[in-house]
């Protein structure tokens, strides 16, 4: 669906006339500065809208993406979905960034919020839960609470209660997963916050939402269950570098000791309101016990034995009511992914996950490029793909493999950044292996060195929890500034509240700091990065990667290894400068750069700052601050 090659020239016409010095956006923003790599990913945005195309985008940071595809998608004419990975982006996007460039063009858009379903009140559930004999009486306290606050709220969307309802214990009982939604068989289908919020993006000419969802979507309607998302006519996809790792979720299957759990309770709750199957409540609790307690040793493919009997019970009841057909279906749905896990289909692979209760069976596409090639882009619309890094060694082609799109326009727009001016690369020689006998107290010294040298003010970035487990205690001992420690301090946003405040503070995290991470300014003037980030070598997906890689003739570190790594690495590095007006260093303390043959390599994918190996030159930078 695009629009009409008149129309669609002027889109681009349009949109370049908006950027222009003397335009009403450059009045409205204070500070605007006229960016010609800005202005050139606008007009590309808008030219991939116009044609139907797809175009595939690396903007670096400091260009302005977010304004160069909100201008085209405000003035495009069409249905619009702006997908991102984080909830921070889409947020901003739509209380802050949205109705700005709105306001600054003078157009109106009607624009919709489409979050996940965790996200929204499930009032059928609410009152299942409330209904329930037998509860704790904390649960029943939290419960009333949501109730209180559901009369009240206008959306139903969980972000405004005063409290978390998942830290709380009870996010389970007053959502719904697709899994437990009973559709449009539900008695509080006409109140559900849900659909309402379905609703209005179907009435929406711009729908604001996330790759998670975007993927469910694509995954429902190859299964036909139905619809998530309405169909749009141009699709922005900001932070598209995570699309192939979510893709392996969506379109895999997972199996763990909280999926059974829930079945098994909704199944009671269901028998309890029924009333009269005293008998098959009791068997139900009975094989169920023996599944839970059982869950720690069992095999999976004793599991698709023992599950068996209890998905029978449910299919003998399916005609009791709306929920017990639910419950059936489901049951067979656990089913069927248990014997996917057990016997993988062609082109996926399976494995087992984690210990004891939190054991997890997991099932996944070993190539991501052919399910998101089938179920994504052959929609009859525009996507414009944008990430801040999509290149390795300058190439698309790795991006392009996983992303399953090898014809794809591409374009590559450079931070306008200085970074021989405002960064410094810092690469210590002669560190040992940090898992040989002094290799982790010789990394603790050089990071508390690194710190001493820039007063706190750092990110440190572990690949592994193990590390961070190791050095965070330690440096909270040793430093005189607050360190905060993913897992300790609190949710992952509140760290970054907490990091943000204290200029000095020191954060130490494992992947999820990574990215999505905006911190502009002297707060973050170091981010430390313990080695280089390769996949363990026994990660069951990358093996199973490496070895069709290797099976076509390719090279399993080269073509794989070595891209994920650069990947992610230029992701964490990428937190450091976020303004003109930002200095900063980055410190890799891996020493294998200067002995491996792939040095140079990832050398070469790191920022444009001086390199050195001499802690005196990082003291030296940030002395001269
Ligand atoms: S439609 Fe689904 S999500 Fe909405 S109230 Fe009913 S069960 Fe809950």
């Amino acid at each position: 669906m695009s629009l009409p090659e008149a129309q669609a020239s002027d889109l681009a016409r349009r949109v370049q006339a908006d950027f222009a010095a003397e335009s009403r956006l450059a009045s409205a923003f204070p500070g605007y500065v006229h960016r010609a790599g800005q202005v050139a990913l606008a007009t590309e945005i808008a030219g991939a809208v116009d044609t139907g195309k797809i175009l595939l985008a690396e903007a670096e940071t400091g260009i302005g993406k977010t304004l160069a595809y909100l201008v085209p998608a405000l003035r495009f004419g069409g249905k619009t979905l702006i997908s991102t990975h984080t909830r921070a982006l889409q947020d901003q996007l739509m209380h802050r960034d949205i109705p700005a460039v709105m306001r600054a063009l003078d157009t109106r858009r009607h624009v919709a919020l489409l979050k996940g379903r965790a996200n929204y009140l499930c009032p059928f559930r609410l009152k299942r839960h409330m209904a329930l004999p037998r509860m704790e009486a904390g649960q029943r306290r939290w419960l009333g609470l949501v109730m209180d606050w559901s009369h009240k709220s206008r959306d139903g969307d969980l972000a405004g209660l005063p409290f978390d309802a998942f830290e709380n214990g009870i996010g389970g009982m007053v959502t719904a997963t697709a899994e437990q939604c009973v559709g449009n068989r539900c008695p509080d289908w006409n109140d559900c916050p849900l659909m309402q919020a379905r609703a209005r993006a179907q009435e929406a000419d711009i729908v604001v939402s996330n790759h998670s969802l975007l993927l469910a979507d694509a995954a429902l309607k190859a299964g036909e269950f139905g619809e998530v998302l309405p169909l749009f006519d141009a699709h922005v996809i900001d932070e598209v570098h995570s699309l192939p790792a979510l893709a392996c979720q969506h379109f895999g299957a997972q199996m763990s000791r909280l999926r059974l759990i829930q079945w098994l309770n909704d199944m009671q709750a269901e028998l309890e309101a029924l009333g009269d199957e005293h008998t098959l409540k009791v068997e139900v609790l009975r094989l169920g016990r023996m599944l839970i307690d059982a869950w720690p040793q069992q095999s999976i493919q004793a599991l698709v034995g023992s599950w068996q009997p209890l998905c029978d019970l449910a299919a003998s009841r399916s005609d009791r009511s709306e929920a017990m057909t639910r419950l059936g279906e489901r049951a067979a749905q656990i089913a069927g992914d248990l014997e996917a896990i057990d016997s993988p289909p062609e082109g996926h692979v399976a494995w087992t996950e984690g210990e004891g209760e939190a054991k997890r069976h997991v099932l996944a596409p070993v190539e991501t490029g052919p399910v998101l090639a089938t179920h994504l882009w052959t929609r009859p619309a525009s996507f414009a793909l944008l990430s801040a890094t999509l290149r390795v060694s300058g190439s698309f082609a790795y991006a392009q493999e996983r992303l399953g799109l090898p014809d794809a326009d591409t374009s590559h727009h450079p931070s306008p950044f200085d970074y021989r001016r405002q960064a410094l690369t810092y690469i210590p020689r002669g560190l040992p292996d940090a898992r040989s006998p002094e290799g982790v107290s010789r990394l603790l010294e050089a990071i508390v060195t690194l710190l001493e040298a820039s007063r706190g003010r750092a990110f440190v970035l572990f690949t592994s929890y193990q590390m961070l487990r190791r050095i965070a205690p330690e440096l909270e001992a040793r430093l005189p500034w607050r360190v905060l420690t993913q897992g300790q301090s609190g949710s992952r946003d509140a760290i970054l509240e907490a990091f943000r405040e204290d200029t000095h503070s020191v954060l130490c995290g494992t992947r999820s700091f990574w990215e999505g991470v905006d911190v502009p300014g002297e707060t973050l003037s170091l981010v430390i990065i313990d080695k280089i980030p390769f996949a363990p070598p026994n990660d069951p997906l990358l093996a199973a990667r490496v070895r069709r890689c290797e099976e076509q003739g390719g090279n399993g570190f080269r073509d794989i290894q070595m891209p994920e790594a650069i990947a992610v690495l230029r992701q964490g590095v990428g937190r450091l400068i976020r303004k003109q007006e930002d200095r900063g260093v980055i410190a890799l303390l891996d020493s294998r750069i200067y002995g491996k043959f792939y040095g140079r390599e990832i050398v070469r994918n790191l920022p444009a700052a001086p390199v050195t190996a001499a802690i005196s030159d990082v003291q030296a930078f940030f002395d001269g601050a």
